[in-house]
């Protein structure tokens, strides 16, 4: 596409404010596609620092560099990493477009706030992924695979040995043991991490499709004796596991789990609680120097009885770091990644120069969460 001469649409991005948070929501390679696009692009000054992305990098490819009042003042969409919070909103004025991850599936309450204070809210949590015209606006799918990644490197640094096998003059090291827990985007991700590392990989999945998909990269699948083939729900996601069923997974994955020298968890369901996947008795079992990373942390629990986001040691010396936020601990290329998302999200809206949601039925029905445009 041509650039115009005159961009109609504003976006604006600021600073995040959450803990942990190191991503921006526009890198500057960005805002020169969104310049094509016919948006114009306002950046807070600093928004970028913490992933490595500077003023002067922005006003290079010709964004505007402003305080954070002028963007929200002057934008028509402001993208964001998480989302904005209650002050921020009560800040931003009616008719604008807030593009981001809103929580919508477990936060109606934070939706009714959007709707409220008169603003369009895009949720990219309800982007539906089957879709190849979604694909470059996969946020979920960029930053678990980042998660992933970087799960496998934060574990084998918290483990007292090496994840090859390793022949020295003062003998031989075995390989650690890796199980990975949730085969999706993030587990498929930390089986290939881990296996490039030397480690010995098995993972689990409920769905039945991903048996193919973790031994397809070398690793072995978890035979837990349990019958869930129908444990692939709509669109090819999980579903939620009867009390009965989940019951019957933990004691099984809690007796395997015994074995293995580091597990990584990234099993969720889309808008439910994170399912328990080892229990309290399952991480007793294991070995003293034994290492979990429980990428489904939150305030909601995570796949690990107990786990916090943090690290914690148990009395019998098991490591449990609960760590959802790791996509932003490699935040250059995590935000970069993420940036294209919420960029293409945004440009999919741009119509004649104004933001509007006519384009396609099936996608903007499902992203606006709140004030709809018509
Ligand atoms: P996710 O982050 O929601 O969940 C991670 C994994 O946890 C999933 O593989 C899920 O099956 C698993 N899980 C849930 N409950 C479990 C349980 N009780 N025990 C064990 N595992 C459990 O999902 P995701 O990684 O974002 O994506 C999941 C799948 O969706 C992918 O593997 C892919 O096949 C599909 N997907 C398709 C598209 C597309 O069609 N374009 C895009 C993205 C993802």
């Amino acid at each position: 596409m041509a650039e115009t001469a005159q961009a109609a649409v504003v976006f604006g991005v600021l600073n995040e404010t959450s803990e942990h948070e190191s991503r921006v929501a526009l890198t500057p390679d960005i805002v020169t596609r969104l310049r094509k696009a016919g948006v114009s692009c306002l950046i807070e000054r600093g928004a970028g620092a913490a992933a490595g992305y500077m003023d002067e990098d922005y006003a290079k490819t010709g964004a505007e560099v402003l305080p954070a009042d002028e963007v929200v003042a002057r934008a028509d969409a402001l993208g964001f990493v998480d989302r904005p919070d209650a002050d921020l909103i009560a800040k931003v004025k009616k008719g604008t477009w807030i593009i981001g991850m809103l929580g919508s599936f477990t936060d109606t309450d934070y939706v009714a706030s959007l709707e409220q204070a008169g603003l369009v809210g895009v949720g990219i949590e309800k982007l539906p992924r089957q879709l190849s015209s979604a694909q470059s606006m996969d946020e979920m799918t960029s930053q678990n695979s980042v998660m992933g990644y970087k799960a496998v490197l934060v574990a084998a640094n918290a483990y007292g040995s090496f994840f090859p096998m390793m022949t020295t003059a003062a003998g031989t090291i075995r390989p650690a043991k890796v199980l990975v827990l949730g085969a999706g985007i993030a587990g498929l991700q930390a089986i290939g991490t881990a296996k490039r590392l030397g480690a010995v990989v098995t993972a689990y999945d409920v769905r039945p499709a991903a048996q193919g998909e973790v031994e397809s990269l070398g690793a072995k699948f978890l035979d837990l004796g349990l019958d869930f083939s129908k444990g692939q729900g709509e669109g090819g996601y999980a579903r939620q596991l009867t009390a009965e069923e989940q019951a019957a997974q933990q004691a099984a994955v809690d007796e395997k789990a015994a074995g293995f020298d580091v597990i990584i968890t990234t099993a969720k369901v889309p808008g439910r609680k994170p399912p328990v996947l080892l229990t309290k008795a399952g991480v007793d079992g294991l070995k003293r120097g034994a290492v979990i990373v429980d990428c489904a942390a939150s305030e909601l629990g995570g796949n690990v009885e107990g786990s916090a986001v943090g690290t914690q040691v148990t009395d019998g010396g098991v490591t449990i770091i609960g760590a959802p936020y790791l996509a932003s601990e490699v935040a250059n290329t995590a935000s970069n990644l993420l940036s294209r998302n919420v960029a293409d999200v945004l440009a999919h809206f741009v119509h004649d120069g104004r933001l509007s949601m006519n384009l396609d039925e099936e996608l903007d029905d499902a992203l606006v969460v709140a004030g709809r445009t018509n």
